[in-house]
């Protein structure tokens, strides 16, 4: 079925024949892409597609991941028993439950599962064992029952794929290796090949764990490490009543199982990660080049505590006697999630990193990439698998492995809210960091910063009786409250330097911004102005502030982990005369706010301190040069005080100085939350993603209609059918933290998007996305907080200061 005659031009070369790379292809087909290469070194599946075990499970942490998962189920069962059969079998899985804790997420995945339109159903320890009648009931307190997850045969798969992609017009050539991708003023012009080069627009690095080998050809780094990865097939030993066994997962053991003829194919994820073909120390890949087709070295050595826990739970695995332990390798990426999306060369996409997820997800994969290839943008919110979610830290090969071996090795550990990861750290520190240690601060870490949470020494300030039940009590500190307080009542002072900074310039900025930004930014030099940018389907791709300092010069501040993103937006519609440059190294930033600010900020400055809100100046601040934006994300009147990184700390230094007389008291992002709760400001990414307008999203206010601008078109054609909406709960002590589903009209109608507890408003507060017939202020809503609907309404927002007296200050 593989094609010879290598073209010399195609629309898009795919580089990678596994699951992946013949998902996009077919999909690609579908959305009558005709002209499409694809390219495999070896023979198609022959990556890591052929040694997979084939599970295909739903579930995951986030909507769209789900979302993804869902659709490949879809795909699945469509192809079943057609021609392109992929050995679907949906039997149901089954998720154990062995510790209290356990049990608790397993009711949290419930809830979520709601809100995805999951039909997962909380069964006890014997109705799974009717499902999968060989485990032991012992030590189980409940699971969780998914009937539509199944399994299927990788191989059969991969071919369906590639037949289809055939049918629409694609070309498959096998034992054609891709030895060069070829670029033109940082776009893809054509790859190389070992049978000559091939002209194209686009190429889709779908190279499993190969693809950081083929992202290098073009000079881009994607962020994987071969990890070996185990399971071993049984021989027949069991007897069958005709019907299918469902597939059963044990997190607290660490196993898996499916049904596999007679037998049972049984893995896991070890605690001892084995990363594979690394070079030396550094960790980078060196994968050697004719492993296709090849299987790792049994290492029964590491699966010990997997076998030894299969026998517990299956007591049967003791006599089964073992066809094959199968070892092979599989692209991981430093959080487990995908790396999808096209990269910093226009025109090269990835589609990689599957994490032990590659069968589970590609048809979701294929799907999304298809239209994101297809259609210049992805069709619904893909941010956390997004490629521009590693910042600069992960071009190191060492880091990225830290980071991989401790996601393989907690892989079923449960992750609390707010948990921290801790491999690869300390890595980027502000200057004021030392000053933070030593007053007990508690660091939290995104985009490799080290943030303030919040500081041991505000604790004693703090009251106990406020920390939240259950799971969102669980890494808190009575220091978030008190350190609120002394921002609502007094000033408190943030280090947030790590904020991402962006400079757009050149004679073309204006232009540019004001094509790309919803609200008016090209005002006066000097003014500061908040807005979004939208996509073409009018969903908001970014959220920020915008500061013009000089006609042709705007600064834009936006959250730590979103400047490789915002910088690619706009970028990617930048023409020739404007420059969009990250100078989020350049700048230390402190957020100094609260009634007292002004009279903090004086005591140290003999500027003129008196302009204006969403203005900015450049002062002195001590012996520091400061540029100070009068803007907020708390509510309270104070500025964001800028200043080159080598004058951070003694900007932090004088600041805490002057304020400490007068009440001041040093915060972290766990205040800043829940003051920017109370305020309804949103986040990006949570409350507000590519999938939501800002009508929608309640920022209608920036939307200015009278100008032209990237995303008018489909706001003009839409109206909102949903809204974001601020709810309070009527238990102050059960504190929804995202993903909750929500209860209005006597049906789930949407889900948390972010929550948290007031410590001024004194009331436990949610976000939520609800139908516009809910959104409506006084509503009665129940939020399923830990299996337990807990009462509430939809309120007017935002709860505090709504006048917005206080940031206008005195
Ligand atoms: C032991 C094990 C068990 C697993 N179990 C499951 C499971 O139960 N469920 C699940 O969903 N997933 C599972 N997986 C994961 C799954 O197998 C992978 O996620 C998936 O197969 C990856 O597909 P891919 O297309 O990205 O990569 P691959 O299948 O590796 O395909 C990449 C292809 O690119 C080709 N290539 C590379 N470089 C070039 C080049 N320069 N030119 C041309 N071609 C090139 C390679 O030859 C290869 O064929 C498992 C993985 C392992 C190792």
């Amino acid at each position: 079925m593989v094609d010879r005659e290598l073209p010399s031009r195609a629309r898009c070369v795919i580089v990678g024949g596994g699951v992946g790379g013949t998902s996009i292809a077919y999909h690609l087909a579908e959305l009558g892409w005709s002209d499409v290469l694809l390219l495999e070194r070896s023979e198609l599946t022959s990556g890591s597609t052929f040694h997979s075990a084939g599970l295909v499970g739903q579930l995951r942490g986030s909507v769209s991941l789900t979302r993804m998962m869902m659709d490949s189920v879809e795909l699945y069962r469509r192809l079943a028993g057609t021609e392109h059969d992929p050995g679907w079998v949906e039997c149901g899985g089954i998720r154990l439950a062995c510790s209290p804790e356990r049990w608790e997420e397993t009711r949290r995945q419930a809830g979520w599962a709601k809100t995805f339109g999951l039909p997962l159903e909380l069964i006890s320890a014997e109705e799974a064992r009717e499902r999968f009648p060989l485990m032991e009931t012992g030590g189980v307190i409940g699971a969780s029952w998914l009937p539509t997850d199944g399994y299927l045969d990788p191989s059969r798969l991969t071919y369906a794929f590639a037949d289809g992609a055939r049918r629409g017009g694609c070309r498959i050539l096998t034992h054609t290796r891709v030895t060069g991708i070829e670029l033109r003023d940082g776009a893809v012009r054509g790859v190389r090949t070992e049978r000559g080069d091939v002209e194209c627009e686009v190429v889709v690095n779908a190279g499993g764990m190969f693809a950081a080998e083929v992202g290098r050809m073009a000079g881009v780094r994607v962020p994987l490490v071969p990890m070996a990865h185990e399971y071993l097939v049984t021989q027949p030993f069991r007897e069958r009543d005709g019907g299918h066994m469902a597939t059963l997962r044990d997190p607290d053991h660490l196993v898996y199982f499916r049904e596999e003829g007679d037998g049972l194919v049984m893995g896991g994820y070890e605690r001892r990660s084995a990363p594979w073909a690394l070079t030396g120390g550094d960790g980078l890949d060196a994968i050697p080049p004719d492993f296709n087709g090849r299987l790792l070295e049994e290492d029964w050595d590491r699966f010990e505590e997997i076998a030894v826990n299969a026998r517990v739970r299956v007591p049967a695995m003791e006599d089964a006697r073992v066809t094959r332990l199968i070892n092979g390798p599989e692209a991981f990426t430093p959080d487990g999630e995908f790396c999808l999306g096209e990269t910093d060369v226009r025109g090269l996409f990835v589609a990689a990193g599957f994490c032990a997820h590659g069968l589970a997800g590609a048809g979701g994969v294929g799907k999304a990439m298809a239209e994101w290839i297809a259609g210049g943008e992805p069709s619904m919110d893909l941010w956390r698998m997004d490629i521009r979610r590693f910042g600069a830290h992960y071009r190191s090969p060492r880091h990225t492995l830290a980071r991989v071996r401790e996601v393989y090795e907690t892989y079923y550990d449960i992750k609390f809210p707010y948990h921290e990861r801790s491999a690869g750290r300390p890595l980027r520190t502000s200057p004021a960091y030392e000053w933070h240690r030593a007053h007990g601060a508690a660091f939290g870490e995104k985009s490799g910063w080290e943030r303030v949470n919040w500081y041991a020494a505000n604790e004693a300030e703090g009251d106990e009786a406020l920390r939240p039940r259950g799971w969102a009590g669980r890494h808190w500190s009575p220091a978030i409250g008190a350190e609120h307080r002394a921002c609502r009542e007094a000033a408190a002072l943030f280090d947030e330097t790590s904020f991402a900074k962006i400079e757009v310039s050149g004679a073309g900025a204006a232009e540019l911004l004001e094509r790309l930004c919803d609200n008016h930014v090209a005002r006066d030099v000097g003014r500061v102005t908040y807005t979004q940018m939208l996509n073409r389907r009018g969903g908001v791709e970014c959220d920020f502030t915008v500061a013009r300092l000089a006609e042709d010069r705007f600064s834009i501040v936006t959250g730590t982990a979103f400047g490789r993103h915002d910088l690619a937006w706009i970028a990617r519609h930048a023409g020739p005369g404007v420059q969009v440059e990250d100078v989020t190294s350049r700048w230390a930033c402190a957020g100094l706010w609260g009634p007292r600010a002004r009279d903090v900020l004086a005591s140290a400055s003999t500027d003129d301190l008196s302009f204006g809100y969403m203005t900015l100046r450049d002062v002195a601040v001590g012996d520091v040069p400061v540029r100070a934006l009068r803007v907020t994300y708390v509510g309270e009147l104070g500025w964001e005080l800028y200043c080159p990184m080598e004058y951070g700390a003694a900007l932090w230094s004088t600041l805490w100085e002057a304020g400490r007389p007068l009440g001041l008291r040093a915060g972290g992002y766990r205040a800043i939350d829940s003051l920017r709760l109370e305020k309804g400001y949103r986040v990006w990414g949570a409350d507000v993603t590519p999938d939501e307008t800002p009508y929608e999203a309640g920022l209608g206010f920036c939307v200015r209609l009278e100008k032209d601008f990237l995303g008018r078109a489909a706001l003009e054609q839409s109206t909102p059918a949903r809204r974001l909406c601020c709810l309070v709960l009527g238990d102050p002590r059960a504190v929804a933290l995202g993903n909750e589903p929500v209860r209005a009209g006597g049906r789930v109608a949407g889900r948390v998007t972010s929550g948290g507890y007031g410590y001024t408003v004194e009331r436990s507060i949610a976000y939520a996305l609800l139908p516009a017939e809910q959104a409506e202020r006084g509503t009665p809503v129940a939020v399923e907080v830990f299996g337990e609907w807990v009462e509430g309404e939809v309120v007017a927002e935002p709860l505090f200061d709504p006048q917005g007296a206080r940031i206008r200050g005195g």
